[in-house]
């Protein structure tokens, strides 16, 4: 039996403390905040998005290919029905979308029901949990760590698991401080990078607020002439500052590198077929309904209140009829629908990422144990551990797996 300390009560932590726990071992769970799970309580819009269907196999693919590869062994030791499971012995019931996520059983505070049963898995367990203990700094050096600052107060341990989240919002606790402690005891880390986050936009349209352009592509280029540098389906949501929604959060990190580089410009399509065939497909509207107004045409592939603005700005008058529309007219309509430009982006923000790239570099951690290679007794898991899936329950996934392989010890 191993006195354990594990550092962050959220999804990764409270995994690893249970498990741990549950092996026989002696389980101290330190966390910042007042109360556990502050992150996990304000998921998926306060439902919490737990996990997502299919395979193990199905569940890696959504993860870039090296995340993939590292998270395959914890992932397939408990995978999703593994965390449903849990739960659903907890007496909290789950159903999948039609999307594959899958949430508590729809009631007010859903999250808080998840976190209400991992609370109570680590109670039972044994674990003593103290809240409002913020860890202020890790003492050692490879291979042992020997102890963390709590209020300034050292405390021992035989091993440690660090499960400190990322660096967004961090008004729920996470500042991201503790991977800079590793990197200065000489542990392998990654800077921590947006991720999943609204992009403000060099010229954001606050009038548009609210709108959302929907079934469509979101396309980021090096520059308006640039070459083509990634692509999301899905729906934008313009905001005050720029433009969120699904297709702009998984675009955001993509977008920020571009930006670091010297060059992006998102544009969206809301027809994917190529400009010359929907301009072929204007041009036989022109033919077969002459006096349909241009504005009508605009409206069947977006949203009523951009039609006035963009034709206004496009030079063309609202009671414009197909007929009388010239040949620069109706480029600028095919441009509209199929290459919308939304424009430059500014700096994403860290904070408001659904998670943070970056974290303790994967080639320096043994994917079974989560122990740190070359430290006998440090072990990492969850957000901390350079790990960003896409929206959709993954990234609480890799944080249930990897939590528990640290607590298996
Ligand atoms: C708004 C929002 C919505 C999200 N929705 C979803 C979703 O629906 N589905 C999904 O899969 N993912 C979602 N995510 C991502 C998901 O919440 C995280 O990936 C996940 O919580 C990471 O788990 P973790 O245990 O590593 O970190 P966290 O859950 O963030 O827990 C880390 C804990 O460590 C504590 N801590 C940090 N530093 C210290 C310290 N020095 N001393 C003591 N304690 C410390 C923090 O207070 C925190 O409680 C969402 C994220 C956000 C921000």
């Amino acid at each position: 039996m191993a006195k354990v300390i594990v550092v962050g009560g959220g999804a990764a932590g409270l995994v690893a403390a249970w498990r741990a726990s549950s092996l026989g071992h002696q389980v101290q769970l330190l966390e910042a905040n007042g109360r556990l799970g502050v992150k996990l309580r304000i998921s998926g819009g306060g439902k919490c998005n737990i996990t997502h269907a299919g395979s193990p196999r199905a569940l890696l693919e959504a993860f870039p290919q090296p995340q993939a590869r590292f998270l395959r062994p914890s992932l397939l030791a408990f995978d999703n029905q593994a965390v449903l499971e849990l739960l659903r012995r907890e007496g909290v019931d789950t159903y999948s979308r039609d999307n594959g996520r899958i949430f508590p059983l729809d009631r007010p505070g859903s999250a808080g029901a998840v976190v209400a049963a991992f609370e109570s898995l680590v109670r039972r367990a044994g674990v003593e949990v103290r809240t409002g203990a913020r860890v202020g700094a890790l003492q050692g050096q490879a291979p042992q760590l020997e102890s963390l600052l709590v209020d300034g107060a050292p405390m021992t341990g035989e091993v440690f698991i660090l499960a400190t989240g990322g660096a967004s919002y961090p008004e729920t606790g996470t500042r991201g401080e503790v991977l800079g402690w590793l990197r200065n005891l000489g542990v392998p880390v990654r800077s921590w990078f947006p991720a999943l986050a609204p992009i403000p936009l060099q010229r954001p349209r606050p009038a548009w607020e609210g709108v959302s352009l929907r079934d469509g592509e979101l396309r980021l280029a090096a520059g308006a002439e640039g070459r083509r540098l990634s692509v999301h389906r899905g729906d934008v949501v313009f905001t005050k500052a720029g433009v969120s929604g699904p297709a702009a959060l998984e675009l955001s990190q993509a977008a920020e590198r571009a930006r670091r580089d010297g060059a992006a410009w998102l544009t969206y399509a809301s027809v994917l077929d190529p400009p010359e065939s929907v301009d072929a497909a204007l041009q036989e509207a022109q033919r077969s309904n002459p006096r349909l107004l241009a504005a009508t045409w605009l409206q069947r592939h977006l949203p009523e209140r951009l039609v006035a603005p963009l034709m206004e700005a496009s030079g063309l008058e609202r009671s414009l009829m197909l007929k009388d529309l010239p040949k620069a007219g109706r480029r600028a309509l095919v441009a509209l629908v199929t290459a919308l430009p939304l424009g430059e982006p500014q700096p994403v923000p860290l904070a408001r990422g659904e998670v943070a790239a970056g974290g303790v570099d994967l080639l320096a951690v043994d994917p079974r144990t989560m122990a740190i290679r070359g430290w006998d007794n440090l072990r990492v898991c969850g957000e901390l551990l350079d790990v960003d899936g896409p929206v959709g329950g993954y990234n609480l996934q890799a944080a249930f797996s990897t939590g528990f392989a640290a607590g298996s010890i």
